[in-house]
């Protein structure tokens, strides 16, 4: 039996395994009574699993729950990766009984308010953290819903019947558009733009396979969808561990640091000297710090502080920990999310950011 190695981290039993497509399987898991309020989601938001291998000792994952947060179900969709590990395994192994650690709910491709009329594309396992959306917005919002979904062909559509019953459901307020590649060929950007064009006041959601987004995010910027109501998530598999002892990772990563700080001595000297004051939002509550040494990761400086602030990969390569940079300036070691677009609108990675400037203050509320 798995036992708990962080605090965040709980033991989550699994109650059903559905096989969506042959492809890919839901997962179903329990959350025990004291678990529930931080296991509470929004939708689009994503659980990290820590899959067992016997190589690594556990590949850390995200997964997007694809059920809605209103009907209390917690159920991640994974569609198999060719040559993948961790989704291969889930599908081949995961049944129901089993158990497996679990980090709470976490992401930022969620929307403000249910209410507003959206746009969502998404291809492939993409569909995930989008009929989240879909669904809680039609089941408890107002607005309208259009959804664009992109699939290989007819055997590879993951929900096929649950998106066509919300059709059938919701007439007036969803409209369900299917491409298949084996009719169409693979939708252009020029598909996506014209597709988009009918609906410039939506906001706007995209996840799918890199060439998908890219185009799907191309049509938005062409239209002149602002920031505020363009959204992507990148699927990306996890690097580092984040669910190994806190401590023992930090040790880690100073010993690299300092192995950098030798090697870079000169990019040392040009780093801005501590102490930094430090303003914060987070949660409706402002904090201020003003003894931040600037070298250390933003993300540990907070931890010491006691501050829960929000983090999944600690790699830079999840959008977890993203907040805004409203004064000052932050440079990140690492980043694999952040397009340039996110970057000009003050959006940076608290895991891994360091100082800039001698005053900060960032916000995680957007
Ligand atoms: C926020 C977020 C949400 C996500 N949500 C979902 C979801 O809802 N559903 C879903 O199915 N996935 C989702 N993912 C993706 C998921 O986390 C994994 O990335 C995916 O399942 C692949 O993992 P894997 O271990 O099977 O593949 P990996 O073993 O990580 O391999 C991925 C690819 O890289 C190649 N590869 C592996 N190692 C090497 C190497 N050393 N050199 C070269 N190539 C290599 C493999 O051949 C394979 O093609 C999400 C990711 C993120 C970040």
């Amino acid at each position: 039996m798995a036992t708990d190695d962080t605090e965040a981290a709980r033991v989550l039993r699994v109650v059903e395994v559905i096989e969506e497509t042959p492809e890919a399987h839901s997962v179903v898991f329990e959350i025990p009574d004291d678990a529930q309020a931080a296991f509470e989601f929004t939708p689009g938001q994503f659980l990290t699993l820590a899959v067992p291998s016997t190589e690594t000792g556990i590949a850390a994952r995200c997964y997007s729950l694809s059920s809605a947060p209103h009907t209390g179900i917690h159920q991640i969709t994974v569609k198999r990766t060719a040559d993948g590990y961790a989704s291969n395994w889930i599908c081949d192994n995961l049944s129901a009984g089993d158990t497996i650690r679990v980090l709470p709910p976490s992401g930022i491709f969620t929307p403000k308010d249910l209410n507003a009329d959206f746009l969502l594309f998404a291809a492939g396992s993409g569909i995930t953290p989008v009929i989240s959306i879909a669904r809680s917005a039609l089941e408890t919002g107002s607005g309208k819903v259009v959804l664009f979904y992109a699939n290989r062909d007819e055997k590879s559509v993951i929900f096929a019947q649950a998106l066509a019953d919300l059709a059938s459901k919701y007439t007036d307020r969803f409209v369900l558009v299917h491409w298949l590649e084996s009719v169409q060929g693979l939708p252009t950007p020029q598909h996506l733009q014209h597709f988009a064009s009918h609906f410039l006041s939506y906001t706007a959601f995209a996840c799918g396979p890199a060439p998908f987004m890219k185009g799907a995010i191309e049509a938005l910027k062409a239209l002149d969808f602002p920031r505020e109501r363009r959204h992507q998530e990148k699927f990306v598999s996890l690097g580092g561990n984040p669910f190994g002892d806190v401590e023992e990772m930090q040790a880690a990563q100073a010993t690299i640091k300092e192995a950098d700080d030798h090697d870079e001595e000169d990019d040392a000297k040009s780093t801005v000297e501590g102490p930094i004051s430090v303003e914060v939002e987070l949660d409706g509550q402002t904090h201020i710090f003003d003894d931040w040494d600037g070298k250390k990761l933003l993300l540990e400086f907070f931890e010491e502080k006691g501050l829960e602030a929000p983090y999944s990969c600690r790699e830079g390569n999840c959008s977890a920990c993203a907040c805004v940079v409203t004064e000052g300036e932050v440079t990140m070691d690492h980043n694999e999310v952040l397009d340039a677009d996110d970057l000009a609108d003050g959006i940076r990675l608290v895991c891994q950011a360091r100082a800039a400037s001698q005053t900060l203050k960032i916000s995680y509320n957007g």
